[in-house]
């Protein structure tokens, strides 16, 4: 959703934002008429942890609509308002919300951010391409930590403290939706592990939109032997020569499916697999589904994932 396409729009865009978040006044009210705190989330999948582990105790936004990139996102002006007046905002971190940079620049107060991949083992692109010099080191490392489930585990433990230290009030509340969702992530992982051990060790081989499934690689022992986009942002287009090195590497592999999210332009995907003979596999890589999907939350979009990608490989 490119609503400041147009260079007009995106100027008076990024003036009123600055107006905005400039012209908040300071807050010190940690709740809004209902007594709630006011929470942010960027994602549909940090938006869902949150909403587990605050329950009913915090009044929460989620920025990303279900469906959308997060690589490529322009925040609305409410969206900006809603972040410079929260009491706390939840990111994935690890470059995933570029878009959070010019928010935080304009920013006139210090925004009481909780970057939950701060603390995580961060694991760098293994799909590094020839085109990757211009990139900065820090944007190698990849941001889709939420396919383990064990990283999500410690997701909930950041959220439960930063929740109680804003809400002491509520904080054992917090505490203990947490140690049940870890519980919840734990046994994931073990059915996570049962149905890849059904899979043939030699089928466990990956073909994806672009570079997101690597924690699940590391995790449960596949490998990643090529991506539709360059890297670890749908952002950026593959050239004629890698679209030809990946069918190459589709026709050598045998590789029958290519795993395609919701949130990626599925145009060349749709071609490579057509020139290759593969099949595109729908899953869902960076966003949940709406809610009565199949993915409406984090725990049913691993569940359907690996429903998805263990009945194409097996
Ligand atoms: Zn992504």
């Amino acid at each position: 959703m490119k609503w400041f396409k147009r260079v007009p729009a995106r100027l008076f865009f990024y003036a009123w934002l600055i107006l905005m978040v400039t012209g908040c006044r300071g807050r010190d009210a940690a709740a809004d008429e209902t007594g709630r705190i006011q929470v942010v989330a960027t994602t549909t999948l940090v938006g869902d942890v949150v909403r587990v582990i605050g329950g009913e105790h915090i009044s929460l936004t989620v920025l990303l609509p279900v469906g959308g990139d997060p690589h490529g996102f322009n925040p609305t002006p409410q969206d900006v308002t809603k972040v410079a007046s929260a009491d706390v905002i939840f990111i994935n971190g690890l470059g995933l919300e570029q878009f959070m940079t010019t928010i935080l620049e304009n920013a006139a107060r210090e925004l009481n951010i909780v970057d939950l991949s701060a603390h995580l083992e961060g694991i760098p692109s293994d799909h590094a391409h020839d085109g990757d010099e211009d990139d900065h080191e820090h944007e190698k490392i990849d941001p889709h930590v939420w396919w383990n489930p064990l990283n999500v585990a410690k997701w909930a433990e950041e959220i439960a403290e930063a929740l109680a230290e804003i809400d002491p009030e509520n904080g054992t509340a917090y505490a203990a939706n947490a140690a049940a969702y870890k519980q919840q992530l734990t046994e994931l992982d073990q059915w996570i592990q049962e149905q890849v051990a059904q899979i043939p060790a030699a089928n466990r081989t990956l073909i994806t939109d672009h570079d997101s499934l690597g924690y699940f690689v590391e995790q449960y022992g596949f490998e990643l032997v090529g991506t539709v986009f360059p890297g670890l942002s749908s952002q950026s287009e593959p050239s004629a020569q890698e679209l030809a090195e990946l069918t190459a590497i589709i026709r050598s592999y045998g590789v029958p499916a290519i795993f395609v999210g919701t949130t990626v332009n599925q145009r060349l995907t749709t071609q490579v697999a057509h020139e290759t003979g593969t099949k595109v596999v729908p899953i869902y890589t960076d966003s949940l589904s709406e809610a009565g999907g199949a993915a409406a939350t984090y725990l049913d979009f691993m569940r359907h994932n690996v429903n998805e990608i263990a009945a194409a490989l097996r």
